[in-house]
């Protein structure tokens, strides 16, 4: 599949279409005769008889067969379980894995939201819709403490805030939220400190000495945050740039180095990109991707207990795991 790299080195299809990657794979599917059977929800895995090799000897556990939700048993001598997580329920994980397993003796650590978008409280926010923001700093503060900080791209929504940046900051957000208010700061030009910042605002309002501040601001921080800025930092928009005081001139800078937000809550997990916990990892043989409890059995994706970033990794896992189990699984058929 032909593909394009773009910010962040973030790779694409070149067609900008995500039917392209489904061709390619659904082509491979093909080449390797594999049959799928779609709307066939599977209701329930078996597990085989043990087989005792030694009166001492805890006996090989194995699994014999699913049962669709038609009724259907099918027999297999491995199995892959590839439900994914319980984040977007609606593309199908609904964690039908987590519960097929737990029941079997396997240890899940409990699903929660990973990677998610956040409400915030400041009603000013909804005004920014469809508003990204490439390159900013968002740092976390609770009681006045900073937690964390992250330098990336925001994108402001219906609700709040999504992008990379605040996906990942989403697990530790999580985690705060019941110990009291979380605030992000923004620093919309983080290259520029308070020094050289004032002197590329004084270069700005005399550049522009006959225009309005509304007029103007908006070349250094784009026209859909300037009302907002000037409001927070209680400047008239209308003020032309030479009158503006050396007063106005610092509040607006502590402003663009620092627009704050409160977090009023994360989106439900339904919304969230990915969701932590899964198969504890201690119970898979990394080199196969098998269980180590059933030795027949595979896990791929997001049904591990895998945490990461958001940035393309949670793909790779499953390419990787998918790749590693499908070869041992179909090795173990083949020798066993
Ligand atoms: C909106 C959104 C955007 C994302 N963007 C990115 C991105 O840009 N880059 C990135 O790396 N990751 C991204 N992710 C995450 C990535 O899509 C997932 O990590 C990945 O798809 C997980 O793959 P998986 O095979 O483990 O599970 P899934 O892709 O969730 O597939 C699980 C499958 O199992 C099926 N299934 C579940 N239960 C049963 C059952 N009982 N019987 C039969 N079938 C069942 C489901 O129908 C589904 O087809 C995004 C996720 C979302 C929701």
């Amino acid at each position: 599949m032909p593909t394009k790299v773009e910010n962040e080195n973030r790779v694409f299809p070149t067609s900008d279409s995500s039917s392209s990657v489904l061709n390619v794979l659904m082509e491979y599917i093909k080449e390797g005769r594999v049959e799928v059977l779609t709307n066939s929800p599977v209701l329930e895995i078996k597990r085989a008889e043990e087989i005792n090799e030694g009166s001492n000897t805890e006996g090989t556990k194995q699994i014999k067969s699913i049962i669709l939700e038609n009724g259907t048993e099918i027999l297999a001598k491995s199995f892959i379980i590839a439900t994914g997580g319980k984040s977007y329920p609606k593309t199908g994980s609904t964690g039908d894995g987590f519960v097929w397993l737990k029941k079997m003796g396997h240890n899940i650590i409990k699903p929660d939201s990973a990677l998610v978008p956040l409400n915030i409280k400041n009603s000013w926010v909804k005004n920014l819709q469809g508003v990204t923001l490439p390159d900013i700093k968002i740092s976390l503060y609770q009681d006045g403490k900073k937690i964390e900080a992250k330098r990336g791209k925001i994108l402001f929504t219906h609700f709040g805030v999504s992008g990379p940046t605040v996906l990942n900051m989403s697990k530790k957000i999580n985690e705060l939220m019941p110990y009291g208010d979380v605030i992000l700061s923004l620093d919309l030009l983080p290259e520029f400190d308070f020094s050289s910042l004032n002197t590329e605002l004084q270069k700005l309002f005399k550049e522009h000495s006959n225009k309005k501040i509304k007029n103007s601001l908006g070349t250094l921080i784009g026209s859909a945050l300037v009302p907002i800025v000037t409001e927070l930092a209680n400047v008239n928009g209308d003020t032309f740039n030479h009158s503006i005081t050396r007063d106005e001139r610092v509040r607006l800078m502590k402003v663009l180095k620092d627009v704050q937000m409160t977090v009023d809550s994360l989106l439900s997990p339904e919304n969230a990109i990915v969701s932590s916990g899964g198969v504890d990892l201690k119970e898979v043989d990394f080199k196969t991707m098998s269980s180590k409890i059933f030795s027949n059995l595979y896990f791929t994706g997001d049904i591990l207990n895998i945490d990461r970033p958001s940035g393309g990794f949670s793909l790779q896992i499953c390419w990787t795991t998918g790749y590693v189990a499908g070869t041992w699984a179909v090795d173990e058929s083949l020798t066993s």
